[in-house]
């Protein structure tokens, strides 16, 4: 497909120039092409709010203290899981701060749990060793998300103390080297980030055969270093998905719960603008409010069943349908060990 031949120019055309309706539109037309009106759930379980770093953005960073710490025990993690899918859900992600409580034995054994469960589980816990990758995706992991968040290296080594954008990158790589389907991303707006930054992002990944790519806004939380900062919009974050989507046709592009905070509509428009996952939480209670990475998230007050049911109905009044089964990369299928 030409649109896959983009090259950093026309990025940065499309992100400035070209009027953004016009590249929405691109967007929907090629991920209608590439993977019909499907559109898949995943259901996100954030399990611990704990984390041994300290990014400037995260409202979950550890060195903001008016946070409430929690993190599940096993049993709670798994019947949380099991109970998402009661309701329907054909892929788990469980996703946390990098809480060291969950050593590699003790993520296996949940992993095991959960995979008994007959269904596709990716985690998103950040930054470890490869022997303990390895040991996820031999106990049954499928699938990894870890955002790059940004491939400026100066900004990001400003952004995250104490943390090595050449590890976070070897990281992805091992990911992807061991058999996991690979999801990576940025956000969009940062402080300092410009829109060449911003095109060099999604060469990056499309460089690294990111199998799933999750693009959203950044906003800023009260309680960190960026309070102040102005934060991305959501013309910004969806026009950035949309190229996203031109440059990868048939990838695993996700309408994300930021864009969703900064818009009541945000998701929609999303998947009308090349997106073609949602990941509606399935958390329960305190949690929920406790797992606050940004301000104004959405559905805090919500029960799992309830944001099944209201994202359904909003993917149906668009005419898109609700993906069955796995809603894995569609190249990679077959490389996916059940
Ligand atoms: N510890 C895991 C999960 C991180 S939280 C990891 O390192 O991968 C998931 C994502 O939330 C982050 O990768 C980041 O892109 C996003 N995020 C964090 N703070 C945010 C903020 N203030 N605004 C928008 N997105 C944010």
């Amino acid at each position: 497909m030409h649109s896959s031949e983009l090259t950093h120019a026309d990025i940065v055309d499309l992100l400035t120039t070209v009027p953004a309706g016009d590249v929405y539109d691109r967007a929907d037309k090629v991920r209608q092409a590439a993977l019909g009106s499907d559109v898949h759930l995943r259901g996100l379980i954030e399990f611990s709010n704990i984390c041994r770093n300290d990014c400037l953005y995260c409202g979950i960073r550890r060195g903001n203290k008016g946070v409430t710490r929690y993190h599940m025990d096993d049993d709670e993690l798994v019947e949380t899981a099991r109970r998402a899918v009661d309701i329907g859900f054909q892929t788990i992600v469980l996703q946390s701060g990098e809480d060291l409580h969950y050593d590699a034995n003790r993520m296996c054994r949940i992993i095991e749990r959960i995979k008994a469960m007959d269904v596709a589980l990716t985690l998103s816990i950040g930054e470890r060793e490869y022997g303990d990758y390895q040991a996820f995706r031999n106990a049954g992991a499928d699938r990894y998300l870890m955002r790059i968040e940004t491939t400026d290296v100066d900004l990001y080594h400003r952004l995250n103390p104490g943390m090595s954008w050449q590890r976070r990158h070897e990281c992805l790589l091992m990911i992807k080297e061991l058999g996991y389907e690979l999801g990576s991303g940025i956000m969009v707006g940062l402080p300092g980030q410009t829109v060449e930054s911003i095109a060099d992002d999604l060469l990056y990944l499309k460089s690294i055969g990111v199998d799933m790519a999750g693009i959203g806004p950044f906003i800023p939380h009260p309680g960190t270093p960026l309070a102040h900062e102005q934060g991305g919009t959501l013309e910004q974050a969806l026009r950035t998905m949309a190229i996203m989507r031109l440059l990868l046709p048939d990838i695993n592009i996700p309408a994300t719960t930021a864009m969703e905070s900064l818009h009541p509509q945000g998701r929609i428009m999303a998947l009308q603008a090349g997106a073609n996952v949602v990941m509606p939480n399935v958390t329960e209670g305190e949690y929920r409010r406790l797992y606050e990475l940004y301000p104004g998230k959405i559905c805090v007050n919500d029960t799992p069943i309830h944001c099944r049911t209201c994202i359904g109905l909003k993917i149906q009044s668009i005419g898109r349908t609700i993906g069955q089964g796995r809603g894995g990369h569609i190249s990679r299928k077959n490389n996916i060990q059940q």
